[in-house]
């Protein structure tokens, strides 16, 4: 039996960069501690502050509601889970339910945002019809809804699940596509833009894929295991991750030092060429004069659906609290 290096009770996991063996309890302990370092080293939050945190139903985003409810008492910040409901049948489903088994487990309140309310139609129609594929009409629908909640909700940030082997692979792609200006976007923090844009925090910036699942295996977080069905079967992203798994195998603690030493350098990257301004229906962050959500509901329903989206959110706002 292999044993925690710490208390001598069975080991069930290694952690190759840290040189360690640990139980499940000072495995939790250390994950949490890691986030906990990344919301004061990246100053994330402050006392006080009130965060909103997107939740999908996936292990990461359900881990991170996990860990950051627990360390919000010790640091005093406030939360709010977000889902968005994205009418994928026979997965959305599954989403919602665990979304809801896991805030009302630790006791937050949570906003569930139905997009077949909103738009009459949920993610994979909204592909069909525009023949985008279904990831890139996603980003857009799920970019846009959490920004424009976030912003009613009048929070200080909003949360997203990315991990440590997620950024690794975005800012790879970025920087392949040569898509250099993408960079800083996906650093562990971005700052709020006025009324426009509400800034985005990455709990999970320094905190490796594997280690969210034994997480949420060791501590019973619901979440769902299935895949969505409109995820591609192959994509860059999943090369960059196997190549860096590999990596990580044989150099235990690079892909650490890698997110480490780029969030150092992330004001060296180009500024966007084209200025932050508002769209011209709804009024929040746009390159043009019209957003990718209203564009997107033009061409699907034949009328820019953002500023009446916005008061419908306003009213379930106003209904939660
Ligand atoms: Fe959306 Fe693609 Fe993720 Fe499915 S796999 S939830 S379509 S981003
Ligand atoms: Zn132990
Ligand atoms: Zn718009």
């Amino acid at each position: 039996m292999v044993k925690c290096k710490l208390c001598g009770e069975r080991a069930v996991v290694k952690i190759r960069y840290a040189k360690t063996y640990l139980c499940p309890k000072h495995f939790t302990e250390f994950i949490e501690r890691k986030v906990k370092k990344s919301l004061i080293r990246y100053r994330m939050v402050s006392r006080g502050s009130k965060m909103a945190v997107a939740i999908s139903g996936g292990k990461d985003s359900a881990v991170m509601l996990h860990v950051l409810s627990k360390l919000s008492k010790d640091m005093g910040f406030n939360l709010i889970a977000i889902h968005i409901d994205l009418g994928i049948e026979g997965y959305s489903e599954k989403c919602v339910d665990a979304v809801l088994s896991l805030t009302s487990s630790l006791g937050i309140k949570c906003l569930v945002v139905r997009l077949k309310d909103l738009v009459g139609r949920g993610v994979g129609d909204l592909a069909r019809i525009t023949k985008r594929p279904p990831c890139s009409v996603c980003g857009i629908v799920k970019r846009y809804l959490i920004n424009a909640v976030s912003i009613e909700l009048g929070v200080d940030a909003v949360a997203l699940g990315h991990n440590a082997d997620d950024i690794i692979a975005y800012t790879f792609k970025s920087f392949m596509l040569q898509d250099l200006e993408s960079i800083p976007k996906l650093g562990p923090k971005t700052e709020s833009i006025d009324d426009l844009a509400v800034g985005r925090i990455r709990p999970l910036y320094e905190v490796y894929e594997r280690e969210i699942l034994i997480y949420a295996l060791v501590n019973k977080v619901p979440f769902v295991q299935d895949r969505c069905p409109l995820m591609p079967r192959k994509s860059l992203e999943f090369k960059i991750k196997d190549v860096f798994t590999d990596l990580e195998y044989s150099m235990p603690g690079i892909k650490l030092s890698y997110l480490k030493n780029l969030a150092k350098r992330l004001s060296d990257y180009p500024k966007p060429g084209t200025p932050v301004r508002s769209c011209g229906v709804c009024g929040l962050i746009s390159s043009e004069p019209k957003c990718g959500f209203c564009k997107l509901t033009e061409r699907v329903t034949g009328r820019a659906l953002g500023k009446e989206v916005r008061d419908r959110l306003k009213s379930l706002i106003i209904n939660l609290v």
